[in-house]
């Protein structure tokens, strides 16, 4: 009988993606956690990482980003094992599924109206013409071909380009609402792009399960009780690329715990900012960082993501910024870990990842130091394994 050989991370700190252990052992075997205790010493044979002033975490998952090749390699490279792509060329992001690196679900192609918000991307070349949904009656023919040719969740855009100056037709609320039942009632969740507290509550009542962003243009205290079940990742880096000082890619480029790992396609990306803003921009950055605190007041479901490939941001290197923003607008580290983590496992069903428990794959993070008391230590990566493998660079 082969016996594939147990790896063992000793006296370490383990962040389980709900609560923390101060010093444990995790064994891990043919890909999967098999234990985790502090009463479980390494036997011989056993391949053994010294944990002491370290921290281990599951695997980061990316809740918000946009997929292009080379784009996943990056991700592990800084421990983000899991990414949500949230609008892509489907055909594309089919054939990245399985690459090195990060594991990927994707949305493919978001639902939107003709000519609409998205659209700019095949004007720019980014994407080939996809389909566009017009009214409620059309959506259910619309869903049935998303799912059909993989996508993972639907990903529906409301946004008439108020926020950022550059006005495109949007879709009426029915229509979103009519894209919500379709995607629930094929067993799966839809997910919203709204930057503004109008279409964030059209969003809501349409039955979203996930808001893509905090919204942007105005402060709106009441919206956090009004959100429900409704998750919201706030995605705080690149909104501050796009409506802030633009400076945080720049600081990330520069970080010498980064910069090694970038491509130059990233490295041009994120020190590329500021983005370009038309006439009449209608937002107010520091009301969405303090909207955030809000929700977290309220209880609602937070979780990171870095919305790369946009201006300003990086794939992998972007989520540890927005974990630190989110630190900074009122959560805890333990709860942006937890928006990192088990919180968008539970939300996107992959029940398979995102804490450190037996049974579950071995995707992990090993850093320096205590990120549950310094959120910048995610930074400090001591190791990262996919199914239990070792990530080569790291
Ligand atoms: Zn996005």
């Amino acid at each position: 009988m082969h016996v594939s050989k147990r790896l063992v991370f000793r006296n370490v700190r383990v962040f389980t993606g709900d609560t923390t252990l101060r010093s444990a052992n995790v064994a891990v075997s043919g890909g999967v956690i098999l234990s985790l205790g502090e009463d479980l010493p390494p036997a011989p044979g056993d391949e053994v990482i010294e944990g002491r002033g370290r921290t281990l975490l599951p695997g980061l998952i990316d809740a918000h980003a946009h997929v292009f090749p080379g784009d996943l390699e990056q991700a592990a490279l800084f421990g983000v094992t899991t990414v949500l792509d949230m609008m892509s060329d489907p055909v594309q992001a089919n054939a990245l599924r399985g690459s090195a690196g990060a594991d990927l679900r994707t949305a493919g192609t978001a639902a939107t109206v003709p000519g609409g918000y998205g659209w700019y991307l095949v004007d720019m070349g980014l994407l080939p013409p996809f389909p566009t949904v017009v009214s409620p009656d059309e959506a259910d023919a619309f869903v049935a071909s998303r799912f059909a040719e993989g996508s993972d969740y639907l990903k529906i855009l409301l946004d008439d380009g108020s926020t950022t100056g550059m006005p495109t037709p949007s879709m009426a609320a029915e229509t979103a609402g009519a894209l919500v039942s379709a995607a629930h009632d094929r067993g799966k969740i839809a997910i919203a792009h709204a930057l503004t507290a109008e279409t964030a509550r059209q969003a809501v009542r349409a039955g979203a399960d996930v808001l893509g962003h905090v919204f942007v243009d105005r402060p709106d205290p009441s919206a956090a009780h009004e959100l429900g079940e409704t998750a919201v990742v706030p995605t705080l880096a690149v909104l501050g690329e796009l409506f802030g000082p633009g400076t945080g890619g720049k600081a990330l480029a520069a970080d010498p715990r980064v910069s090694p790992y970038l491509t130059e396609g990233s490295r041009r990306m994120l020190t590329m900012g500021p983005y370009p803003l038309g006439e009449g921009a209608r937002h107010d950055l520091t009301a969405a960082t303090r909207t955030v605190a809000e929700f977290r007041d309220a209880g609602v479901t937070l979780l990171a993501g870095s919305d790369a490939s946009n201006v300003g941001t990086a794939h992998g290197a972007t989520l540890h910024r927005e974990l630190s923003l989110l630190v900074a607008a009122g959560l805890t580290p333990r709860e942006a870990l937890t928006a990192a983590t088990s919180a968008p496992a539970d939300r996107f069903a992959l029940h398979d990842r995102g804490r450190i428990a037996p049974g579950l794959r071995a995707d992990l993070l090993l850093v320096d130091g205590d990120p549950l008391a310094n959120i910048d230590a995610t930074l400090d990566i001591a190791g990262v394994w996919l199914g239990g493998r070792r990530l080569p660079g790291r």
